[in-house]
């Protein structure tokens, strides 16, 4: 009986080192039983691949989306058009149903449907939200707000004065402080507890002892990151990690690089490669973030592509008048000024990342991200 006694002492390692691999942070993305404690939700609005591509000869450092691992891809139609805008395709990763296209928090049917926000502040879990557009602005708004209009972005300011969010920095001050009902919401935010900026990020240390931080850093949208905006985006991030997780705070935050969308829609290439790059810096300290945490779940995705852009091999003409492809260079094309329907990858990082590997609907984002925390949705 030689052999079984190998075989038992085979069977000794094996569970022995899967034991131990439950303490390996770096190992837990394969122990599914380890439920992560932060999630970290990237949305860059209207990118597709061909986007997520130009970083890699666009921009000047290897891209941070060579970091993942595990990757799939998602379909995005809503439930009435195959093509999606930004509040169907966000309500769709914030509350897991397919709804019609300018839709924010609710169904096809206009009811209200619980958002990762409301599931996530449940289980005593910080939230926040960073947009560079106006945070009542589409993507951020279907994580805190239910309106049957995207256009609404007063009573989504209202909204987020009542919502759970303990961190919010982005732009659309106007909708909070010059309003048609002459309410002046920074008065109820400073009332919620809330240490409001309406000039710049603060350092941590000035926001340490507060509950709450709101920042409200333009009138509507945010000067793009080349006009002015800087790296705020990768600073945001930055702060609202280190303000989330204090007092061993668990935590879910969803921040969105919003221009790369804008730049599609005027099919101007400069302005979009600047907008994902900046995006990209972004990515990088969620991840930095996650892997000396090791708690950490970080989804990198887009609520559908904008532009139809492609990277052509540039035009040129040759001495004799006709056109030829140079395949040294290339050439930034456009095929629309609106949304595209391709698949949009999505890239996951930390324990449950293997969850989001595959082909699924957008609203899967939100299954799954349910799934792998263990939050319960209540009542
Ligand atoms: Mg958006
Ligand atoms: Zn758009």
């Amino acid at each position: 009986m030689k052999n079984s006694g190998i075989a038992f002492t085979l069977i000794a390692i094996t569970l022995l080192s899967c034991k131990s691999g439950g303490v390996d942070q770096k190992g837990v993305a394969d122990h599914k039983e380890i439920a992560p404690k932060n999630v970290i939700l990237l949305i860059s609005d209207g990118t597709g691949l061909t986007q997520i591509s130009s970083a890699f000869f666009f921009k000047e450092t290897l891209p941070q989306y060579s970091r993942f691992k595990h990757i799939g891809l998602i379909n995005t139609p809503s439930s009435r058009q195959n093509v999606t805008d930004s509040g169907a395709a966000a309500t769709a990763f914030a509350c897991g149903v397919k709804t019609y296209n300018g839709a924010i928090g609710v169904a096809d049917d206009s009811t209200d449907v619980k958002n990762l926000v409301e599931i996530a502040s449940l289980q005593n879990i910080k939230t926040g939200v960073i947009a560079t557009s106006s945070i009542t602005h589409a993507t951020p708004a279907s994580f805190y707000a239910h309106t049957v209009s995207r256009a609404l972005d007063e009573d989504i300011a209202m909204q987020l004065v009542h919502s759970e969010i303990d961190f919010f920095a982005g732009g659309g001050l106007q909708f909070f402080n010059k309003r048609k009902d002459e309410q002046n919401l920074l008065i109820e935010l400073e009332e919620k507890q809330f240490t409001i900026d309406t000039l710049r990020l603060k350092a941590y240390s000035n926001i340490r002892s507060n509950s709450k931080a709101a920042f409200l850093l333009a009138n509507n949208a945010m000067a793009p990151a080349s006009e002015g905006r800087g790296n705020f985006l990768l600073k945001a991030t930055e702060l609202s990690l280190k303000f989330l997780s204090k007092d061993q705070s668990n935590f879910f935050v969803m921040i969105e690089g919003s221009q790369i969308d804008w730049a599609g829609h005027s099919n101007n290439s400069e302005y979009l490669v600047t907008e994902l790059n900046d995006f990209d810096d972004a990515i990088g300290i969620a991840l930095d973030y996650a892997e000396k945490d090791g708690n950490t779940l970080v989804i990198v995705t887009s609520d559908h592509e904008t532009g139809g852009f492609t990277l052509a091999a540039k035009t040129k003409k040759s001495e004799d008048g006709s056109e030829y492809s140079d395949y040294s260079e290339i050439g930034m094309t456009f095929s629309t000024t609106g949304h595209t329907a391709t698949l949009i990858p999505v890239f996951a990082y930390g324990p449950g990342a293997e969850e989001f590997n595959g082909i699924y609907e957008n609203t899967e984002i939100f299954d799954k991200i349910l799934k792998v925390t263990n939050w319960t949705r209540g009542n």
